[in-house]
């Protein structure tokens, strides 16, 4: 945490001193203040309190220069330096920040805040307690203090309110919910602090009593008597939200005893502590305070497990991965094999070297509660030395383990792709598992993928990176080729099991029952499967009971009135329609929407119904449901432990049973509709299929009984298909890199998504016309400068559209879109950087549209 640069001294007299600060809002430029006459100097990389408008926030000090175009009058100064000499964020990682909001087109604040702890940036996360000399100024009413200043009136109540907190201090959040209010109180609290009255500190973790966290569950109070649906639609009635949390808990209040943490409650919705406490006021939730959850991968109990003999494949690669650590600088390597053929003992065995040589190392991995096993294999082997950042922990176990981490004493990490961020000092590898997992790419706020951060931030601060795959993302793939990655491949696997035969079963010779999608063939083999004591896993990759509702008078299917999602996902055990999209929830219409018939029919399947029909057609047998419905937090690992011991039969599920799983009993996976991702308008659609389809057929025949899959299709004959049945990936691959070629799409192009969204569908299209015309005239000058340039190649720079969006609409917001395609990432670079003044928000209120860029978009949709 701390940095080798000596603290500057403060400015010569007269001038003032200013520095640049990342300030966590999501306007696109960085803040200049001024720092106040006697502070030194804060360190780049120190979080300062820092005014904006009315507010104080919490920013951090950039590396960069201060902008010194405002003039000195206007600045406004730093009101405190929280880090002092040793700043929350090193040099590399800082680094890392300013070349995310660069890269991605992030606002600076953005980026910086990906890298700190939420409880890091909260200004009133903290707690103030009194000095001496502060209780004395208050006691002593000020004319026996000789010569001090005295408080002022905001000051003194500041004072007085910490005086009046019990011992352990007042919580600064408490000091700005104060009634009456004092006005700007962080500011006042800061004066406070600066006179040496009062001290604040980030609470210390340690120095907390039993932890407790509050836990929810639905009442005894249920549906149907007349009282409480009118409570429940008074409530709930304009809060979508609202209602959704209330189905959560509904449907969960059988599940162990009902009670679910807030921790949890928080992932689907963000505003959970402002929707619950009206439900539990009007006594449809119950609430309790109980202690925290125990971190399900804590403790590290399990004796550390000895390394294997490597392979003679394994030796090769660790043998060349060594070297590389022990020369030092960066370097990064393509692990390629397919599951089973050692990845994660190589991963582990390097981990080890780097230990040796005192350095730290990250392991990032696509979704932490998918794949405990993996945790488990690096917790076994190095116990206390690793922190799991998984995405149940609460703000302060995530404050707890950065902490832990910055400090050296959880030098290996492992955890989903912000773990890419960990403050992990002296950092010497980075591994990358399952590198082409669509997860690595974060959706939403800064549109960074972790798998690309992580080589940036090797190639800054000279480590090794890993990426592990057995269908590698073409971008990967491409750049092994050209020699940019060490090519490491595992091709036997060490406890030899043959890879299983895939069946390819034409879903138009075959047809499937319209009930559950399954064709004779699949449920002859299930049947088979089931009779021999063997264990099936079948894939559907949608949720639900069915995926919409239709009307089979007048054709139209049941819409969510809020998206132009192409439908609703039917729920039968709770009896509603759900938008996947927005959350919207509505009881089931008993008429079509559109005719009043009555004839509503379900259209298309879903893995409830798969379980159902399922039951029907073979009786007796055990069927299990996995998706991210059935399944939540612990109730998933629960359901996958259970089927694991051989509890059931038949696993159902969707696309989440594609991750590591380990199953020794099951011998047959059946894909009941092998291309359904393959219609998507998307130019990954066929490298998502050929994954999908690789990695759960590699979920059969991992025990000793050889495994077979059967994978029903339309399309049977597309090369996404036809290659993974074969599994030949370089087959694929060069089919795929042949297209992409002709297309210019990546790795041989490089795409970036403008996307313009909001509520007025026609200020959402003027917006993006405009940026439209502006991006198609940047591409013009391009293509003058570049006069020779084959008329019938594919152009230097392209600007495509506007077009609206797959999804024109989500949650009532109209998109549409621009595709900007580049031969040369310089001419895109350049005309991103021209359009970035233009993006943001724009307009106020209901005529609000927001323009944002996704950079290296994996989803057009
Ligand atoms: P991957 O990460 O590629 O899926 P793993 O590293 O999990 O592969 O290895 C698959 C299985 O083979 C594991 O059960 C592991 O313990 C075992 N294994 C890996 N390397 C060796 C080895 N050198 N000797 C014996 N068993 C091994
Ligand atoms: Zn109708
Ligand atoms: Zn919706």
């Amino acid at each position: 945490m701390t940095t080798d640069a000596a603290r500057a001294p403060g400015p010569a007299r007269g001038q003032v001193d200013r520095i640049s600060v990342a300030v966590p809002v999501a306007l696109d430029h960085p803040f200049t203040y001024s720092v106040p006459e006697g502070m030194p100097r804060p360190m780049p990389g120190s979080r300062v309190l820092v005014p904006l408008g009315p507010r104080t926030l919490v920013g951090v000090v950039r590396p960069a220069p201060a902008d010194d175009s405002v003039a000195s009058d206007k600045l406004r100064p730093i009101l405190e330096d929280l880090d002092g000499d040793a700043p929350a964020l090193s040099d590399p990682v800082l680094r890392l920040c300013e070349w995310i909001a660069e890269y991605y087109v992030a606002p600076i604040g953005e980026a910086y805040r990906l890298a700190l702890p939420g409880l890091l940036t909260h200004a009133d996360a903290r707690i103030a307690t009194l000095t001496d000399s502060g209780r004395s100024v208050l006691g002593a009413g000020g004319p026996l203090l000789a010569g001090g200043p005295l408080p002022t009136g905001p000051q003194r109540r500041v004072l007085d309110a910490i005086a009046a907190a019990p011992g352990s201090g007042l919580p600064v959040a408490k000091l700005t919910r104060l009634r009456p209010r004092i006005a700007s109180a962080l500011t006042v609290l800061g004066q406070c602090e600066a006179a040496g009255w009062c001290v604040t500190e980030w609470s210390d973790p340690e120095g907390e009593g039993p932890r407790t966290e509050s836990h929810f569950r639905r009442t005894e109070l249920l549906r149907g008597t007349g009282a409480v649906e009118d409570k429940i639609k008074e409530l709930v009635g304009r809060s979508k939200q609202r209602r959704a949390i209330l189905d959560l808990l509904e449907s969960r209040a059988d599940e162990d005893d009902g009670w679910i943490p807030m921790s949890e409650l928080r992932a689907p919705f963000p505003r959970a502590r402002t929707l619950l406490p009206p439900l539990v006021r009007a006594n449809l939730v119950a609430t309790c305070e109980r202690p925290l959850r125990t971190d399900p991968f804590e403790g590290g109990a399990s004796a550390p497990v000895e390394p294997q003999t490597p392979t003679d494949e394994q030796a090769a690669a660790l043998a060349t991965l060594g070297e590389a650590l022990e020369r030092g600088g960066f370097c990064s390597a393509l692990l390629q094999g397919v599951t089973g053929s050692g990845k994660t003992e190589v991963y582990l065995q390097l981990i080890a070297k780097a230990r040796e040589r005192g350095q730290g190392a990250i392991v990032l991995v696509p979704e932490i509660a998918l794949t405990p096993q993996l945790a488990e294999r690096f917790a076994a082997r190095f116990g206390e030395q690793v922190a799991v950042l998984h995405s149940a922990l609460t703000p302060r176990q995530r404050l707890d383990a950065w902490q832990l981490i910055a400090r050296g004493e959880r030098p290996i990490v492992i955890g989903a792709r912000s773990a890419i961020f960990a403050p992990v000092p002296n950092l010497g590898v980075v591994v990358v598992d399952e590198e082409h997992d669509p997860s690595f790419k974060q959706e939403e706020g800064v549109r960074y993928h972790a798998r690309d951060v992580a080589l940036v931030r090797a190639q800054r601060g000279g480590g090794l990176v890993v990426l592990g795959s057995a269908t590698p993302s073409l971008e990967t793939y491409a750049r092994a080729q050209q020699g940019k990655h060490v090519w490491l491949e595992l091709k036997t696997r060490p406890t030899p099991r043959p890879l299983p035969d895939v069946e390819l079963v034409p879903l138009s010779v075959h047809r499937p029952d319209p009930e559950s999608l399954l064709t004779a063939r699949l449920l002859e083999a299930l049947d088979k499967t089931v009779t021999a004591g063997e264990q099936a896993i079948l894939f559907l990759n949608r949720r639900g009971f069915t995926t919409s509702l239709v009307c089979t008078d007048c054709g139209s299917m049941q819409r969510c009135p809020d998206c132009s999602a192409p439908s609703m996902t039917y729920h039968l055990s709770r009896g509603r329609l759900m938008c996947h999209l927005c959350g919207h929830i509505e009881a089931a219409p008993k008429t079509c929407r559109d005719c009043g018939s009555e004839a509503l029919e379900h259209g298309g399947v879903g893995t409830e119904r798969v379980e159902v029909a399922l039951a029907n057609a073979l009786p007796g047998v055990r069927v299990l449901r996995l998706d991210r419905d059935a399944a939540r937090g612990r109730r998933l690992l629960s359901t996958l432990a259970s089927f694991r011991r051989g509890e059931a039969d038949v696993l159902v599920g969707t696309q989440m049973l594609s991750k590591g799983h380990d199953f020794p009993g099951v011998t047959l996976v059946g894909i009941l509709q092998g291309d359904h991702g393959l219609a998507l308008p998307d130019p990954r659609a066929g490298e998502r299929t050929f994954q999908l389809l690789t990695q759960v057929a590699g979920r059969a025949g991992r025990g000793e009984r050889p495994g077979r899959v059967l994978v029903q299709a339309w399309a049977v004959g597309h090369p996404a298909i036809v290659h993974a049945a074969e599994h030949d990936f370089t087959g694929f691959a060069t089919d795929e890199l042949a297209r992409r070629e002709q297309l210019g799409n990546p790795p041989h192009g490089h795409l970036a998504l403008v996307r313009v969204s909001g509520l007025d569908a026609a200020q959402v299209r003027a917006r993006v016309q405009r940026l439209a015309r502006f991006a198609i005239g940047a591409a013009k000058i391009v293509a003058d400068r570049h006069p020779d340039d084959d008329p019938e190649a594919v152009p230097m720079l392209a600007a495509l559209g506007p077009v609206p969006s797959p999804i024109e609409r989500i949650n009532r917001r109209t998109r549409h879109q621009i595709l900007l395609r580049a031969r040369e990432r310089g001419p895109l670079r350049w005309l991103l950087s021209e359009l970035r003044p233009h993006l943001g928000q724009d307009g106020t209120g209901a005529r609000q549209t927001l323009a944002m860029v996704d950079v290296d978009p994996q989803s057009l949709l």
